[in-house]
């Protein structure tokens, strides 16, 4: 019988996996196999017909060792807690592996945000940070976009914020419009980042990128500009996907107008036209005989159910925790090259950690030299896992947890348990 999916049990597994291959005992790691602090909030919001609903929602702080906890805020109907503790610790070894002062942290709200009016959300976003608020802040755990929410409302959690502290914060948040205090290039940051790791990667083992074809599943913030910036690299991008359809065409899609569309359609690409594009399901994008695979939707895409199916060469992980730990292992015996999310995807938080040093700097740099500076830090992290990966002959994933458990277990040491 197929076991429940916990994506907790998932992260664990590999942690226990990391620690044991670097020779750590229990004790040196026991506080990273639990979260700091998880909270949990009713959140009543006041609907459009007059009636109150009231949602779930939460933050979890997995753990502040190396600085102020990060991540971002999900509005998703399968949110739940154990959702939640998983995204927060791949927030704590993501942002070890690249190396920026910050722990992990996520936060999610169970709800349905494509039935849902702009007021009903804003309400919404609104009295969830005033429920968290006494855990939050520039100095404390810092919140940011993630899957259904984006610039807007970030916004709203700014100002409900500053609002209620009675001046202008505008660190209490990354990934805001510009306008507010955002940065250059953190749209994109999580897109490019996932770019320049396959770049990368390819560096390492001598493929040529031009006319790899490539698959994406997710054609949000982060899939939709992977599958551009991938595509003006040269690749070719033979399939996308989003909630609503899945589309291939052998000769390639034109990314640009594909983009455009979902902007004018409310973000789903159902009805996209283009001569010879097919619409096609979401199992057979994933098992697409393509050069890349790149899951960039949701965690626990491929699994025990479907990874036999898998042709792809090599998957990058977009999306946090697309793979279940029975088809990493899986893929990894078989060949197929997994460059793991908390490197993949690090791009976002890297450039929202550039956002928050602007923010206390009240000053802010151009475009050019956040993107190199991007293209700096996923240079050395990819070296750095690369390093490991060959060193100790194991998956990029595992190299991957190695580096950042490291990194935040010596740290640990330094700090010792309180009291
Ligand atoms: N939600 C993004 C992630 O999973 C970004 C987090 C952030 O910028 O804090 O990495």
């Amino acid at each position: 019988m197929l076991k429940k999916y916990n994506p907790f049990q998932n992260m664990l597994d590999v942690l226990d996996d990391a620690a044991k291959r670097l020779d750590l005992s229990e004790n040196e790691y026991i506080t990273l196999r639990h979260s700091e602090r998880e909270l949990v909030v009713s959140v009543p919001v006041v609907m459009d017909d007059g009636r109150t609903e009231v949602f779930t929602g939460y933050r979890v702080q997995h753990n502040s060792t190396r600085g102020p906890c990060k991540g971002g805020i999900r509005f998703h109907p399968e949110a739940d807690l154990d959702e939640v503790k998983a995204l927060a610790a791949w927030m704590t070894w993501k942002c070890a592996v690249v190396n920026i002062p910050y722990g992990g942290a996520k936060g999610g709200i169970k709800c349905n945000p494509a039935k849902m009016s702009e007021a009903e959300l804003k309400r919404m976003a609104r009295r969830y940070t005033a429920m968290i608020l006494p855990i939050i802040g520039p100095e404390r755990d810092i919140p940011a976009p993630d899957v259904n929410t984006d610039g807007k409302v970030m916004a709203w959690i700014m100002d409900t914020f500053s609002m209620l502290k009675g001046y202008a914060v505008p660190g209490i948040v990354t990934g805001k419009p510009v306008e507010i205090g955002g940065s250059l290039g953190r749209k994109e940051a999580t897109g490019r980042g996932v770019m320049l790791t396959l770049l990368n990667f390819l560096g390492k083992i001598g493929f040529k990128k031009e006319s790899m074809t490539v698959a994406v599943q997710g054609f949000g913030n982060v899939g939709s500009i992977a599958a551009k910036l991938l595509h003006d690299e040269g690749l070719k991008i033979v399939a996308i996907s989003d909630s609503s359809c899945a589309l291939y065409k052998k000769e390639g899609i034109n990314i640009e107008a594909a983009i455009a569309y979902s902007e004018r359609n409310n973000r789903l690409m159902a009805g996209y036209k283009e001569a010879g594009i097919e619409v096609i399901s979401n199992e057979k994008l994933l098992a697409l005989d393509v050069d890349v695979l790149v899951p960039a939707a949701l965690e626990n895409q491929i699994k025990e159910e479907n990874v036999a199916t898998i042709q792809a060469r090599i998957i990058i992980e977009a999306a946090n925790g697309p793979i279940t730990t029975y088809a990493d292992e899986f893929l990894h015996k078989k060949g197929i090259v997994v460059i793991p999310d908390i490197l993949a995807n690090a791009g976002g938080v890297v450039v929202s950690y550039f956002e928050w040093v602007q923010n206390a700097q009240s000053f802010m740099w151009d475009e050019n030299y956040i993107n190199n500076n991007l293209e700096k830090v996923m240079k050395k992290a990819f070296e750095e896992v690369w390093q490991v990966h060959i060193e100790q002959g194991v998956s990029m994933r595992i190299a991957a947890y190695m580096v950042a458990l490291s990194r935040v277990v010596s740290a640990k040491k330094l700090r010792g348990i309180f009291p």
